[in-house]
């Protein structure tokens, strides 16, 4: 749904309805974006096991990012219960994401978070982020959120000049742009400690890793390429054991081992 369509849709309809519309639209446009081609057994698994234990505030945050423009950036909720279950398993402290956007990871991560436990988000755009801060201010997890409106990289850098912080970290998310990953990847295999988790996103591309580039549009291929050399040079990488899930755009779990 358009942000136009939204607000006019709230205007004839009354806000109630117009957010359980999107809601509807929302299980449709979450299918979408995923590898899975059967929408039925996706909307079986959102239905059974994802939404009934979404909580409320990423509901309303994944209505409040509805309705603005590139809303399935956003990472899908069944994907996110495996990035909570993964923050838990590693009892995340400290965590990075790079790639905020309206903020359903990094609301989820801060949800997941002990009382004490700090997120460092990167994003360079700051008023997506403001889309998405109401709902977390809310929830009352905010102060777990060190928000940092920049390019990664230099954040990255800035970070390993303290060596305090060169494995001082549990987990990263990263959701930003491609062409960047590996260079992420090198920053954050200094800062993740050793057992702690690397999650990258969107490694499957659409499914256009595995299709001639023929049949990539224009426009996706230099990310497709990215994502073919992140693949190959993760499954090179001896530093970290991967498990590449076909979940959601396709993620990549990275563990790092020594
Ligand atoms: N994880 C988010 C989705 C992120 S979308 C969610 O679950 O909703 C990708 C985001 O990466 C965009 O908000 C974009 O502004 C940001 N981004 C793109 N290039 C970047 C860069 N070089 N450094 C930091 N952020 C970047
Ligand atoms: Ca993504």
């Amino acid at each position: 749904m358009s942000l136009f369509l939204g607000e006019a849709l709230e205007c004839v309809l009354g806000k109630e309805t117009a957010i359980t519309m999107a809601k509807d639209e929302a299980k449709a446009s979450d299918f979408s974006k995923g590898l899975l081609q059967s929408e039925e057994l996706y909307k079986y698994i959102l239905e059974t096991s994802v939404y009934p234990r979404e909580p409320e505030a990423l509901k309303e945050l994944r209505s409040v990012t509805h309705n603005y423009p590139m809303a399935n950036m956003a990472i899908a909720p069944d994907a996110g219960k495996l990035m909570e279950m993964l923050l838990n398993l590693v009892n995340a402290r400290k965590t990075i994401e790079v790639g905020v956007f309206t903020g359903y990871s990094l609301l989820l991560t801060a949800l997941t978070l002990p009382e004490d436990g700090k997120v460092i988000a990167i994003d360079v755009n700051r008023s997506t982020y403001e889309i998405g801060l109401p709902v977390i201010k809310k929830a009352g997890v905010e102060h777990k959120i060190d928000f940092r409106e920049s390019e990664a990289l230099p954040v990255l850098d800035e970070l390993l000049n303290h060596e305090e912080n060169e494995g001082g970290f549990d987990f990263a998310f990263v959701d930003a742009d491609k062409v960047s990953y590996w260079n992420y990847h090198e920053r954050l295999m200094r800062l993740i400690k050793v057992g702690g988790i690397i999650v990258y996103d969107n490694t499957l591309w659409g499914g256009s890793v595995a299709e001639p580039d023929s049949s990539t549009p224009e426009g996706k291929r230099e990310g497709k390429k990215a994502i073919l050399e992140l693949n190959k040079k993760l499954s090179a990488d001896k530093r970290v054991q991967i498990s590449q899930v076909a979940l959601g755009d396709g993620i990549t779990i990275c563990r790092r081992l020594y």
